[in-house]
């Protein structure tokens, strides 16, 4: 149950439980009161009845029911007004001398004055209204005044009253709790059922939190501390997300330059240093891709082999430094006389081996050549012309071997060859891969 409907059921418990008991004290007061007020009244008007009846009577003790009722008559006009119902005059014996009373009453006593002779032998029976008795003395006579009070009127206007009260109580009650919860409703509850949706707003996230016009001090204080809390969240949260853009850019950053200097690791692990060709373990790579290719597409390709002549010789003569240099420019040569497509590797210190993809054994011996002379016409610096050569051995597949690894085997004999037939020339490897076939230098 929410603060609302706790408070409207506390408010109405606590305001009828007050207006119930202040209605019970009120009327049992009143009540009280009431009938004391009214005995007094009765009791004297009781008296004052009594002293005129006698008087009018004149010798007490003589019956005279006419000139008594001619008595009773003016006494019926009044007796009402004081909740009278009736009244007797008895003698000392306990005779009826004189009575005034209402019709039913009357009609009792006319039958027990009947029965008995004129005389009420019997006290009026328990249930009759309330009696009282007043002494009277007349001539010396002692006489008993019984006035008989009917409260009926009484009561009923007691309870009129009391419905009357009850009634006002509970409308001035009513809107008594209406204006207390319009006033709690204006000043409290909206402004409490404001922030808990404030509240509830930001534990979703919302940051934007609203003002709170009206309501109680506190609430009010509490409203600016929800208000302050949201902006300080919302300037951290601002703050957060700046620096995760500002992280993701720079992670971005390095991302990127991880991923070139990857590639370029990459290049470098394939990568001749001196010569820029492709070194040993790229060859490999490329040996196994292209060879599976072309064995696919029953493709031939033809592997050179190329040694420079006495290189040791030459780095002995003109230094380590020269030798480079050299091995640089062969390596520009061979590069600048194939075609782009073919791959040239350098796999030991002055060997190189290039992979001719589909090139018969005629057309590769053909390019070794070419390679051969320009290695043979280009000059170094610190060298005299025509002082570096090189041999070249030559193999195909599937001519000379099945694998790559057996046509490079082929190749490296044709080499030797070339080196045993005298250097600076190109030899291609021959069928049973036993020997091989020199081509003269041009
Ligand atoms: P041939 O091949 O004609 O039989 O004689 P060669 O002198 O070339 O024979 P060998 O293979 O014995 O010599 C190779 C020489 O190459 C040895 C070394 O001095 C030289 N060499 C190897 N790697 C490098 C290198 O990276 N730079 C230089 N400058 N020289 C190298
Ligand atoms: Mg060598
Ligand atoms: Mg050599």
């Amino acid at each position: 149950m929410g603060v609302r409907g706790r408070l409207i059921l506390i408010t109405t418990l606590v305001l009828g439980a007050t207006v119930l008991a202040a209605l019970l004290l009120s009327v049992r007061a009143e009540d009280w009161e009431e009938r004391r007020a009214e005995a007094e009244r009765a009791e004297q008007q009781a008296s004052a009845f009594a002293t005129a009846i006698v008087d009018e009577m004149g010798e007490v003790g003589q019956r005279e029911p006419l000139r008594i009722r001619h008595f009773v008559a003016a006494v019926e006009r009044e007796r009402t007004a004081f909740g009278l119902r009736a009244l007797f005059v008895l003698d000392k014996d306990g005779f009826d001398v004189a009575h005034a009373q209402s019709p039913r009453l009357d009609a009792f006593l006319q039958a027990a004055l009947l029965e008995t002779g004129g005389a009420v032998a019997d006290p009026p029976p328990p249930a009759w209204p309330r009696r009282l008795a007043t002494p009277l003395f007349v001539d010396g006579r002692r006489y008993v005044l019984v006035s008989v009070l009917d409260e009926t009127a009484l009561n009923a206007q007691l309870v009129e009253r009391a419905r009357r009260l009850a009634a006002t109580n509970l409308v001035l009650s009513l809107v008594g709790l209406l204006v207390l919860l319009m006033v709690l409703s204006r000043e409290v509850l909206g402004p409490l059922h404001r922030l808990a949706e404030m509240a509830e707003a930001l534990g979703r996230g919302t940051l934007q939190v609203s003002r709170l016009f009206g309501g109680a001090r506190e609430l009010q204080q509490l409203a600016t501390a929800l208000r302050d809390a949201s902006a300080r969240l919302g300037a951290q949260k601002e703050e957060l997300e700046a620096e995760v853009a500002r992280r993701t850019a720079e992670l971005a950053g390095a991302n990127t330059e991880l991923s070139s200097m990857n590639t370029r690791l990459q290049q470098l692990a394939l990568t001749d240093s001196l010569t820029g060709l492709f070194n040993r373990r790229a060859l490999e790579q490329a040996l196994d891709q292209e060879v599976t290719r072309q064995k696919r597409s029953r493709r031939p390709f033809s592997l050179m082999m190329i040694d420079v002549d006495h290189f040791k010789a030459l780095n002995d003569a003109h230094g380590h430094a020269v030798g480079d240099v050299v091995l640089k420019g062969i390596a520009r040569a061979v590069a600048r006389t194939l075609r782009a497509s073919d791959i040239v590797a350098r796999v030991g210190g002055e060997e190189f081996v290039v992979l001719l993809l589909d090139t018969e054994l005629p057309h590769a011996t053909t390019a070794a050549d070419k390679v051969r002379l320009s290695v043979g016409e280009q000059s170094f610096a610190g060298l005299p012309k025509s002082r570096v050569t090189i041999s070249i051995g030559v193999a195909s597949w599937p001519r000379h071997g099945d694998t790559a690894d057996g046509v490079l085997a082929a190749a490296d004999k044709a080499l030797y060859a070339a080196k045993a037939a005298g250097r600076d020339r190109v030899c291609a490897a021959v069928e049973d891969a036993g020997s091989a076939e020199p081509r003269q230098p041009v």
